[in-house]
């Protein structure tokens, strides 16, 4: 009898190019309160539309500046888990065990950057990320103020952009927004090619996001999902392995490495 363990190892070791999709789970891990996980959720204490809409943008733009410099403050304290560290270190682990090349891409609906500060370096960011403002009135890069975030501010003026003066916006995508073109198709294009690909932390909820799993499932990949609880995503999944990110990668990682010794 295989178990979910050894069953995504033995894919992950036949596959050249993986994809892993993480969510909400992923950062919680960490400690980071996100956009789904209410009750008790910053989201929740807040009104999504004051704090996550253009609207609220356009009403009062340092009061929403402020709460998403706190955001990055939270992010700032908060480490990566074993998880994000375990997911930077598959492509070298497998490649340790078999000798060819592998590709990791990381697709997250996350908005902060444990994933980069784990050390991954393919990252695509679905719903835009704390970390890349840019100006309401060009699209260009902004730039956050030279002093680190105060967490406790409930309202701050927002930067200026250097080439045009309009204000610089959070990077992440705000209910009633599209997500951006550019790192959809990116991630469309991975997930056509990948091998494999390990669905980590998500509700499997939010759309469009959760069609690259079924487009993965439609194209035949091995699919396989590591949450604790059954997503939503859970019926086009090959394997359902019940665990968090925390404990099972570095498990994962662990039992690849085993094919090695035995
Ligand atoms: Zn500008």
């Amino acid at each position: 009898m295989t178990t979910p363990i050894q069953t995504i190892a033995s894919a992950l070791l036949a596959a050249r190019r993986i994809v892993v999709f993480t969510g909400a789970g992923m950062s919680a891990e960490s400690g980071i309160a996100t956009f789904r996980d209410k009750p008790d959720s910053l989201w929740a204490k807040f009104n999504t539309r004051e704090m996550a809409s253009p609207a609220g943008w356009r009403e009062n733009k340092q009061r929403v500046w402020a709460w998403y410099e706190g955001r990055r403050a939270d992010v700032i304290a908060t480490q990566p888990h074993a998880g994000h560290i375990a997911v930077a270190q598959l492509a070298d682990t497998l490649q340790r065990v078999h000798g060819n090349p592998v590709q990791v891409s990381v697709i997250t609906q996350n908005v902060d950057n444990l994933h980069e500060r784990a050390g991954s370096e393919s990252v695509i960011h679905l719903h835009g990320s704390l970390f890349e403002p840019r100006c309401m009135a060009c699209s260009r890069p902004g730039e956050f103020a030279s002093a680190p975030p105060d967490p406790q501010a409930s309202t701050l003026e927002p930067p200026h952009c250097t080439h045009c003066g309009g204000y610089i916006r959070p990077g992440v995508v705000w209910f009633g927004e599209a997500m951006p073109e550019q790192p959809f198709r990116q991630a469309e294009e991975l997930v056509d090619t990948c091998d494999a690909m390990l669905v980590i932390g998500t509700s499997g909820v939010v759309r469009p996001a959760a069609d690259l799993p079924i487009n993965a499932y439609q194209l035949g990949k091995f699919l396989a999902e590591i949450n604790p609880t059954p997503s939503g995503l859970a019926g086009y999944m090959k394997v359902q392995w019940p665990t968090s990110a925390a404990q099972g990668l570095p498990e994962l990682l662990a039992q690849i490495e085993q094919v090695q010794t035995s």
